[in-house]
């Protein structure tokens, strides 16, 4: 690895297995000298986080359920006992139910509207509130979001009226958060079959849309995703801030494929 965030301590928040975005920008960090800390959802998931957190050299695994302020208060508060000083945070969490993850999203419901809003979005509001308060010599932190934000994916539903909020949030912690040199950005991820993303209807339809449609004409992987969270984590990105940047093999430039055997 390189010596790229050598000396860098970051909470990854949003790790559940190996197949998790969480776990590509690990990987990545951590290959790149820094220290990490984990935060996981509940019991069910530490004996998976874990071992996970121990092949990157981190010991540092705590609890948090985001949808409460003292359960984020008691991740920072036992943080705070093992470091004095954080430098990036990755925020990989969203959450709604399945059941309005298919069908119309106009049928979608007040209390599922609401969760989805409070976990996918509110949750990295809340974490930067006290992460702000760690970032003293500066920071950086990086949310991830999906295309469903700008245009209508389907199946996607109430989860791209959130990120499109989660986006707004990103821009207005930017100005925020930025004269104390701490920059906030989100990465616009390709589908990946993750455990949250087997929740969407249709997805393997929508992974083989993405395949042939983008101009890379192939998916995106955890890896290719860590590698962009490096660069927005580490000062390879320090001019970048309330940025959306798209990991999705060119997706979000075409309007409309050339057809690649021209005789329709
Ligand atoms: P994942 O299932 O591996 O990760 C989702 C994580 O959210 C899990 O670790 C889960 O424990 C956590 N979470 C849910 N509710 C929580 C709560 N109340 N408190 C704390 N943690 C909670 O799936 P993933 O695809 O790696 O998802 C990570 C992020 O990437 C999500 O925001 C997702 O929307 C986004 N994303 C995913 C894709 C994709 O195709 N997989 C594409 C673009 C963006």
């Amino acid at each position: 690895g390189s010596e790229l965030m050598r000396g860098k301590r970051g909470l990854i928040m949003g790790l559940a297995n190996d197949k998790s975005i969480a776990w590509g920008i690990a990987k990545a960090c951590a290959d790149a000298g820094a220290d990490l800390a984990f935060s996981y959802q509940g019991e069910a998931l530490k004996k998976r986080v874990d071992p996970l957190a121990a092949q990157v050299g981190s010991s540092i695994v705590l609890p948090c359920d985001v949808a409460t302020d003292e359960s984020i208060d008691a991740l920072f508060d036992e943080l705070k006992e093992h470091w004095d000083r954080l430098d990036f945070l990755v925020h990989a969490i969203g959450f709604s139910d399945k059941s309005e993850l298919r069908g119309r999203y106009v049928d979608t419901s007040r209390g599922n509207f609401a969760m989805s809003m409070d976990i996918s979005v509110y949750s990295f509001t809340a974490v930067m509130q006290r992460a702000e308060k760690m970032m003293t010599e500066g920071g950086s932190a990086v949310t991830l979001t999906y295309y469903g934000a700008e245009q209508v994916m389907p199946h996607y539903n109430v989860m791209g009226v959130a990120k499109a909020a989660l986006e707004a949030s990103v821009r207005y912690m930017a100005e925020d958060l930025g004269k104390d040199g701490i920059r906030v950005n989100a990465i616009s991820a390709g589908p990946i079959k993750t455990l949250a993303a087997s929740g969407i209807g249709d997805f393997r339809y929508i992974l083989k849309w993405n395949e042939l449609n983008s101009p890379l004409r192939r998916n995106v992987t955890i890896e290719d995703v860590g590698g962009s969270a490096l660069y927005l984590l580490s000062d390879l990105g320090s001019a970048v801030t309330g940025e959306v940047h798209h990991v999705d093999a060119g997706y979000h430039v075409v309007g409309m494929k050339a057809v690649d055997a021209p005789d329709i």
